[in-house]
């Protein structure tokens, strides 16, 4: 059985495009896979937390997860922060990477915009701490959404210099999995930038505990053009908007774009709007309710991520002491 990791940051309440890209995924990965999943808390503070709200976040999306169907009888769920490997692998990592690669990476663009200099060094090296997540336990299967596949690649590269500077084949290579469909939900403000949980404007993404008449809202509210929905695929060319709702409505309802289109092409967007809250509500509605019930039992949800923390530790101390010892520190 192949080996699995990924991780999200607790930096907000889980969005729909965390659940189709990634936490979907999971779930289903689960049945033929060892699983560690990884709320990765030293990731998120690579932008500042206020650290009550990151106690919290970190606590309802282990509810949400749960909630989901992540099944830690089976697998594993953890907190980043309380497993020390990653940290002392990714400042090995760090010193494996080099700038040029860590310049290349579009996330860091994105995030950091055109004030570079005065974000986190953290935010700058994060690629080097998630290569590390993965490595510290020789995963070789990582599902993530589209934004993460050159974190992957340079994944990959780091490992590869790594064997190659200290002449091992001690790292694996790693498979990103990415959903065909699903694997980059855009914002409902704005077609062309993906939905994300630390977006300033909540009208932006479907949070996984939204109940229905805010689901409804946001979707009424969404953007999109003033042309009925064309019947063909073809027709989605240039409008993001139109492409991004049409594309959810599929992945939820497991259809095919093309099948979507011809159900409501030729129509505004007023009823498609209404069919599409219907199909987001059918998969949300279930999980916000068992989140909420999950909510309420904070010792759990400690306990939960506790236990799973030591069996993260139980995999991956050995591999990163080892590690540490071909690169020459002293035991
Ligand atoms: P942040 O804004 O804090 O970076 P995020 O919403 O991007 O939050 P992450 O914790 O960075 O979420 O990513 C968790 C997982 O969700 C990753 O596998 C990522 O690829 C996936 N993911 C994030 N956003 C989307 C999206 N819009 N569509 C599909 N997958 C996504
Ligand atoms: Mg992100």
């Amino acid at each position: 059985m192949q080996r699995l990791f990924s991780g999200i940051q607790p930096t907000g309440i889980p969005q729909l495009g965390n659940y189709l890209g990634a936490i979907r995924n999971w779930v289903a990965l689960q049945r033929d896979h060892e699983c560690i999943f990884c709320l990765v808390d030293m990731h998120a503070i690579t932008t500042w937390q206020d650290p009550a709200v990151l106690r919290q976040q970190t606590l309802a999306q282990t509810a949400v997860l749960l909630a989901s169907g992540v099944d830690v009888q089976k697998h594993i769920l953890f907190n980043q922060s309380a497993v020390s490997a990653h940290a002392r692998l990714g400042w090995i990592f760090n010193c494996v990477a080099r700038i040029g690669w860590l310049n290349r990476m579009t996330q860091f663009k994105d995030k950091a915009g055109k004030d570079r200099e005065k974000h986190s060094a953290g935010l700058y090296v994060y690629p080097d701490l998630m290569a590390a997540d993965i490595m510290a336990y020789k995963a070789t299967v990582v599902p993530v959404g589209d934004d993460q596949k050159q974190h992957l690649e340079l994944t990959n590269d780091i490992a590869q210099k790594f064997n190659h500077d200290y002449g091992t084949e001690f790292f694996p290579q790693v498979e990103a999995l990415i959903p065909p469909q699903g694997a980059r939900v855009m914002s409902l403000r704005d077609g062309t930038k993906k939905m994300s949980k630390s977006d300033p404007s909540a009208q932006s993404r479907i949070e996984m505990t939204d109940n229905a008449d805010a689901i409804a809202n946001k979707i009424k509210r969404a953007k999109t053009d003033s042309e009925p929905l064309p019947s063909e695929e073809a027709g989605l060319e240039n409008r993001p908007e139109a492409r991004n709702l049409v594309t959810i409505y599929a992945t939820l309802s497991g259809r095919t774009v093309a099948d979507v289109l011809t159900q409501f092409g030729g129509q505004g967007f007023g009823p498609f709007k209404t069919a599409l809250s219907d199909v987001v509500v059918a998969a949300i509605d279930p999980i916000a309710t068992e989140t909420g019930r999950l909510l309420k039992e904070p010792g759990f949800l400690c306990d939960t991520l506790r236990d799973g923390a030591d069996r993260a530790r139980a995999i991956a101390e050995p591999i990163v002491s080892e590690a540490e010892s071909l690169i020459g520190f002293l035991k």
